[in-house]
């Protein structure tokens, strides 16, 4: 365990059954956390101030676990999110990583693996952040990571966090291609398997965000087989002259 400031890291459990939150409790405090357990989402958003981590049950007797991710991350921004979820297919887990989960673990789970997927989360946590970045630009999009927006032609952009994410690193590489494993690395921090339409459907979102389109695409290109092209408009690279009639 990661000491935080150097004091124990402290857990907020949110899980209304009993049989996986007692072991989950011994498990973590066996491990050295400081651990809280509530079995509600109105508890868990009472409780979430000064939390490093915050293990969230989806379903909750009182409210939707996505939804109480999504209030946890207005109210206790500096805490990471493991969703626990009993909700295996792909659209859901998405809507949770993108309601601000950092990652997630499928129920029935292995309490080792919790606590590696716990462990990797505080630490990333723990990381100083990286020196502000200039606005990125490519085009008419514009990215500032620093504040998190972006706009298409001056008008800003309504984007989830995973869609500023990919629309950041596609315009940082503009005229490259990334790879889906990049992206999947660098906005999901993760490898999971069957990740591919999580990655298509948020292209397609992000598209739409952007007034683009896959099949005449003016800013995203899809390469085939390998990632994706954030079209940079090669204003540094001399056009060719117009031909003299
Ligand atoms: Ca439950």
């Amino acid at each position: 365990m990661d000491r935080v400031d150097g004091r124990a890291p402290i857990i907020l459990l949110v899980e209304d059954d009993d049989g996986i939150a007692r072991p989950l409790v011994a498990a973590l405090e066996g491990s050295g956390y400081t651990v809280t357990r509530v079995s509600s989402g109105q508890q868990a958003l009472a409780s979430a101030a000064g939390v490093d981590a915050v293990v969230l049950d989806l379903g909750l007797p009182d409210l939707d676990g996505v939804e109480v991710c999504r209030r946890l991350r207005r109210r206790a921004p500096q805490a990471r999110v493991l969703m626990l979820t009993a909700r295996t297919t792909e659209a859901d887990v998405v809507v949770g990583l993108d309601a601000g989960a950092d990652d997630y673990v499928t129920k029935p789970f292995r309490l080792a693996e919790l606590l590696a997927r716990l462990r990797a989360l505080l630490r990333r946590g723990n990381e100083t952040a990286p020196p502000e970045r200039s606005v990125l630009v490519a085009q008419d999009v514009r990215v500032d990571p620093a504040a998190r927006r972006a706009w298409r032609a001056n008008e800003e952009l309504e984007l989830t966090p995973k869609e500023f994410e990919v629309l950041r690193l596609l315009v940082e590489h503009a005229g490259r291609v990334v790879s889906r494993e990049q992206l999947l690395r660098d906005v999901w921090e993760t490898t999971w398997g069957g990740s591919s339409k999580t990655v298509d459907m948020h292209l397609s979102w992000l598209r739409k965000k952007l007034g683009d389109s896959a099949s005449s695409p003016r800013y995203i290109t899809t390469i085939r087989g390998i990632g994706f092209r954030f079209e940079d408009d090669g204003e540094d690279e001399p056009r060719p002259s117009t031909p003299v009639a």
